[in-house]
This record gives C-alpha cells, sequence and structure tokens, in this order.
C-alpha cells in the first residue's frame, strides 16, 4: 500500500516499456516488505536534464538510466563512482541533497554473477566487444584483477577502451581465437547471438580454448546462445547473461531502498518467464 512514506525509483529510458527492471525491483520491494516503488520512465532524448531534476524536487530516491541516456547521465551527474568513470557511463543516479550521485553497476553486476558461479576472477580475461557493456565489464575485471585482451570488430573502438582503461592489449578481430589457449576467461560482450543467430562459427572459435577456460555471455535472449552451446560442447564452464541482469540491479535497489535483495530463484524464474527464454 502507498502513502506518504513510500519511497520513490524507476527506469528512465527511451522507449523504456520494455524495460523488465520495474518487474524486478517492485517484486523485490513485495518479498523485502520494502515501502517503495519503481516505476517505468519514458524520458524522449534531449529532455533528461529536465526529468531528472523534476525527479529529484519530487522527492524520488533515484533512477536507472538506460538506453540512449547512459552517456548523458553520466555527464549530468556531479559525482561519479571510480567504476562509473573508468566505464564512462552512469545506469543507476542517487539525489542526494541537490546533487546526482552516478554509478555504473554492469560490471560489478557482471563480476557478482561470475562469482555466484563460481569462477575465480584473475588471470587473462578476452573480452568481444568494445560497447558501453564491454566498457563495463572491462573496467570491472581489470579492477579484480584481471588481465584484459580487447577484440573488437571496429579496432579503433578497441584501442580506444584499451587507452581509457590505462592498460590491457588489444587484439585482432580476425585473430583472437588463436590466443584462446592463454585466456582464463572469454567474454562475448558483444550483440552477436541475439535472438539465436549463428553469426559466428563458435564451434572452430573455441577448439583453441582450454581448461580452466570459463566462457561468459551477456546476451541473455535466448538464455542458452549459440556460444554458450558451443562452450558446453567442448566441456567449458558456462555463465549465461540474465543474472548479470539481475545482479546489476542490487546496488540501485539498495542505494534507495536500504535493504540489499537476494537474486533469489523466484528473480531469475519470474524474468525467465517474462522474457520467455
Ligand atoms: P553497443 O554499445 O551497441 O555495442 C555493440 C557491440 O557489438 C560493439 O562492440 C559492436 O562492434 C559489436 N557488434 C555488433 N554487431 C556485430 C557483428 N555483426 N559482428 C561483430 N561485432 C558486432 O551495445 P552494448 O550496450 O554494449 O550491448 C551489447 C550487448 O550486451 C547487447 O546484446 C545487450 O543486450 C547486452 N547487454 C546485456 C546486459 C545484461 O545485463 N546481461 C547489460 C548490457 C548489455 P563495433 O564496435 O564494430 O560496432
Amino acid at each position: 500500500m502507498m502513502n506518504g512514506h513510500t519511497k520513490l525509483a524507476g527506469v528512465i529510458g527511451w522507449p523504456v516499456s520494455h524495460s523488465r527492471s520495474p518487474m524486478l525491483h517492485n517484486h523485490w520491494c513485495r518479498v523485502h516488505e520494502v515501502n517503495g516503488v519503481y516505476v517505468p520512465l519514458p524520458v524522449a532524448p534531449g529532455q533528461l536534464e529536465t526529468a531528472l531534476k523534476g525527479l529529484a524536487a519530487a522527492g524520488f530516491a533515484g533512477v536507472n538510466v538506460t538506453i540512449p541516456h547512459k552517456e548523458e547521465a553520466f555527464r549530468l551527474c556531479d559525482e561519479l563512482t571510480e567504476t562509473a568513470r573508468r566505464a564512462g557511463a552512469a545506469n543507476t543516479l542517487r539525489f542526494v541533497e541537490g546533487r546526482i550521485l552516478g554509478d555504473c553497476t554492469d560490471g560489478t553486476g557482471f563480476c557478482d554473477n561470475l562469482q555466484a558461479h563460481q569462477v575465480t576472477l584473475g588471470g587473462n580475461a578476452l573480452i568481444l566487444g568494445a560497447g558501453g557493456a564491454a566498457r563495463a565489464v572491462a573496467a570491472a575485471l581489470q579492477e579484480r584483477g584481471c588481465e584484459v585482451f580487447i577484440a573488437n570488430r571496429t579496432r579503433e573502438r578497441a584501442e580506444n577502451l584499451v587507452q581509457a582503461l590505462g592498460a590491457g592489449h588489444v587484439l585482432a578481430w580476425e585473430e583472437w581465437s588463436d590466443r584462446l589457449g592463454e585466456m582464463n576467461l572469454l567474454v562475448n560482450a558483444t550483440s552477436l547471438g541475439m535472438g539465436g543467430r549463428r553469426d559466428v562459427p563458435w564451434e572452430e572459435m573455441l577448439c583453441r580454448g582450454k581448461e580452466p577456460l570459463a566462457v561468459a555471455d551477456i546476451v541473455y535472449t535466448p538464455r542458452q546462445t549459440p556460444l554458450l552451446q558451443a562452450a558446453q560442447e567442448r566441456g567449458f564452464k558456462t555463465v549465461d547473461g540474465l543474472g548479470m541482469l539481475i545482479y546489476q540491479a542490487r546496488a540501485g535497489f539498495h542505494a534507495w531502498f536500504g535493504t540489499l535483495p537476494e537474486a533469489d530463484e523466484v528473480s531469475f524464474d519470474l524474468l525467465a518467464k517474462d522474457l520467455a527464454i
């Protein structure tokens, strides 16, 4: 039941109707008996600053920010966590005494999910991709002591990412599979495999991988992507992308509502069912 003490949060995007975050956060409000509500907030490009000021003035505790606003949100923050600074993006904002505090929880969510799957972080990590998600994943892995290798179709973006990280290595897109034998972790942070498309001959690309290689995909539609299927067939440990979605949401919930929620089975089932994956 909402009342004068109900804490408010939400997700800003354009469009935003596809976002599963309201379902997840409101589920957590129910199970943790938090007097809070989390709403979808459609905000058109160019309107982000006005929207943030209005929401802060209306007493919102904070918001998540998704496509296409993540980079502008980063610019509008008064303070940023070190993780957000390194990732160059902010997806979780808090409104505190007229200031906007920004964090980027995608990378932390990715790493927490790996650890929940008993993947030990460290050693060499090869990340495919250099877009927004890859930046967050690379920064988080580096913070946790991994030596980061980046391969991206557009090499220049991989070079820019390594430069922004201040460390790491660029591998040619056509040659990354030759170096797989040196890696402890392979991460697909591109949109390859979305919708189950078999755009890459993954079976072939994985043939140089060696135990104890772990393979993670951040694409979660489908949950079992063609990459994960090929990796499983080769006997490697695999981690799908749904957990990242759930784990990245926990920090925001904690910041706005004061409770660290469980990434419980019901959360996974709820999203998997709704996404039909
Ligand atoms: P983005 O910024 O648009 O980056 C897309 C990346 O995919 C770029 O590196 C791009 O390479 C690469 N790519 C696209 N098509 C390709 C192709 N045909 N061949 C090779 N590389 C290709 O997107 P993003 O925000 O980083 O998201 C990437 C994926 O992660 C999406 O599928 C998204 O749904 C997923 N994601 C999942 C979570 C989660 O919680 N599990 C969170 C965030 C994102 P170029 O630079 O060469 O274009």
